[in-house]
């Protein structure tokens, strides 16, 4: 399945993604979306876990900033933004700590889908159950994507993994809120298009800076490709090409800005300064 058959689909997104893997099976259907329905279970109750924790990482670069930015006043009276960040965050930090979260696609970027679902869902009072078949989407949309690229900053860089999750995450918000399946894959497209060149440059190796911010930007990056998309605002750029290209861009990355925790802000004095007392 390519990004343009599901992209032609006349139904719902995410009923293409169900047939592809599981034809008729009515049962395994049924299996499928009561584990989705768990999955949605789990991130909720890793953004719950993040929001409530100030405990830090083991190196002592994250663990507070969720907690810090939920309590905080809501300084430009956007609440959507706020969750949106604050969920992200709380997973990523979750994540730094050890603590149970969902991969999606990788624990690096796992606060981005949730952050943007989730925080969406709950803005507009949407229930869980209405969150199932977005997910489904979303898992779609990362196979897709893996098929012909990577979704591992260690092989493609940030935008292979949170470019992936952020396409994930809009090809999501964009089913909840009633899109086509030509504007989730729009979305997507949109998401992974505006991620091209973004580098894995973990400070001394761990995922932790800048991983847990970036979650929280690609979170609010995903939502803004939704209402693109829903605006009917399509990629000049053929989906299938976005990812062909954003391959294409993770191959040129050199070994330093693939998850090495050797280039770009691992590369600072602060960062060589952290990995050397985490080496001691
Ligand atoms: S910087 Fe690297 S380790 Fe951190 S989220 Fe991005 S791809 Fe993952």
């Amino acid at each position: 399945m390519t990004l343009a058959d599901i992209m032609l689909y006349p139904g719902r997104a995410s009923e293409l993604v169900l047939q592809d893997d599981l034809g008729d099976d009515a049962a395994a259907r049924t299996q499928l979306l009561l584990t989705m329905l768990g999955r949605v279970g789990e991130m909720r109750d890793s953004i719950r876990r993040g929001l409530a924790s100030t405990a830090p990482s083991r190196t002592g670069m994250v663990g507070w900033n969720a907690k810090t930015l939920h309590d905080a006043p809501d300084a430009l009276d956007a609440p959507l933004l706020k969750r949106v960040q604050a969920y992200a965050m709380a997973v990523n930090e979750e994540n730094a700590r050890m603590g149970r979260i969902v991969a999606a696609p990788t624990a690096g970027s796992a606060g981005t889908v949730p952050g943007a679902l989730i925080g969406v869902a709950d803005h507009l009072g949407r229930d869980d159950s209405e969150l199932v078949m977005p997910l489904v989407l979303a898992a779609g949309i990362g196979q897709v994507i893996s098929k012909s690229m990577f979704i591992a900053g260690s092989t493609g860089g940030c935008q292979a993994e949170i470019g992936s999750s952020a396409a994930m995450a809009a090809a999501a918000v964009t089913e909840l809120l009633g899109g086509s399946a030509r504007a989730c894959v729009h979305a997507a497209a949109q998401a992974l298009m505006n991620t091209i060149g973004l580098v894995c440059d973990p400070v001394g190796g761990y995922v932790e800076v800048p991983c847990v911010s970036r979650n929280a930007f690609y979170a609010v990056h995903a939502v803004a490709a939704a209402q693109l998309a829903l605006a009917g605002v399509e990629s000049f750029i053929p989906p299938d090409e976005v990812v062909y290209a954003m391959a294409a861009v993770g191959r040129m990355l050199p070994p330093e800005l693939r998850e090495t925790g050797e280039g770009g802000l691992a590369d600072t004095p602060t960062g060589r300064r952290v990995a050397l007392k985490m080496a001691r």
